[in-house]
């Protein structure tokens, strides 16, 4: 029984993930602990890899009775509370927040400056998830003076709703900004109901401004799925559960190819999902190593061989 196994070639962690990953691995070339604030990356598979060459997962609870050593800050970013911590205790950072996430952070300082005091000040919004290390970082950087918006789950055969929308006040300016993981489409979709409410009110459309800050390798990659997903008869998709881009990219897999199955390992996987002369596809989110993905291939290939019943 044989079946066909590609692996998406646009999958695999992104940019900032690299980069992060990489500096923690030679930091313990060097030393043999390093703490990372936060999971480093939302895959277990990966971070169970890392713990066992030393990097230790903190919380900011434990980062605030360490002293005298060094801390990784991962791509996500943290608020200036994070940094200050560090000064007082006398902790190194190795500072590994995305450059994207950076200009993003300074786009929303700047714009607060500017916009957002005084009489008739805008609002600073958000669409992202309420919590996110990334969500929490960039509202550190306006003392959490902004709206957060994001995406309700929706009931069965229900269209996602938007909460935080009552916080706004539609009369005054509105500077929208958003999580760099978030679902274009959707991005969309909620400037347009803000624009919307703001004509309600009779006040002026262009008290909404609209800053485009989705990565755009997150862009890239929703378009590049969407095509794989069709072109194959059923799709494993490879991600942690904690990984906010991985719940919109396995979404997006499910709403173009219904066989889309979302797993953390190997083991999940079950025979009978597959059929004879099955062309499966294999892709993950930003935080899926290619090292995963590429197990899966092996794993699918020796299934493949055995004799098993397949539909
Ligand atoms: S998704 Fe984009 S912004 Fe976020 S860490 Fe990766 S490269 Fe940076």
């Amino acid at each position: 029984m044989q079946l066909k196994v590609e692996i998406d070639p646009g999958s695999g962690f992104c940019y900032g993930v690299i980069r992060a990953v990489e500096k923690a691995e030679l930091r313990l070339k060097r030393e043999k602990q390093l703490f990372s604030l936060g999971a480093i990356v939302h895959n277990n598979s990966e971070l169970d890899r890392l713990r066992k060459i030393g990097l230790e997962v903190i919380d900011l609870e434990r980062m605030r009775n360490l002293k005298d050593t060094t801390v990784l800050i991962r791509a996500h970013g943290e608020p200036p509370e994070i940094y200050r911590i560090a000064r007082q205790r006398n902790i190194e950072l190795i500072d590994c927040t995305c450059p994207v996430v950076l200009k993003l952070q300074e786009k929303i300082r700047t714009t607060y400056r500017q916009y957002c005091t005084g009489e008739g000040k805008g609002q600073i919004v958000i669409f992202g998830k309420t919590g996110h290390a990334e969500v929490n970082g960039l509202i550190g950087q306006v003392n959490s003076d902004a709206v957060i918006v994001d995406t309700t789950v929706p009931e069965k055969g229900e269209k996602a709703d938007f909460t935080g929308l009552d916080e706004l006040d539609f009369t005054r300016p509105i500077y929208l900004f958003s999580q760099t993981t978030k679902d274009p489409d959707e991005y969309g979709r909620i400037g347009n109901i803000i624009q919307e409410r703001i004509r309600l009110h009779g006040s002026n459309p262009e008290n909404l401004v609209i800053h485009n800050t989705i990565c755009r390798q997150v862009a890239q990659r929703h378009e590049n799925l969407t095509e794989f997903a069709k072109k194959h008869s059923i799709l494993l998709f490879v991600s942690g559960k904690e990984s906010s881009n991985g719940k919109v990219l396995y979404e997006l897999c499910k709403s173009v190819n219904r066989r889309s199955y979302h797993i953390q390992t190997t083991a999940q996987i079950r025979p009978e999902w597959f059929h004879e002369e099955d062309l499966v596809g294999i892709c993950g989110a930003t935080s899926t190593p290619k090292w995963q993905l590429e197990g899966v291939a092996a794993y699918l290939e020796t299934l493949s061989r055995q004799p098993i019943n397949f539909q």
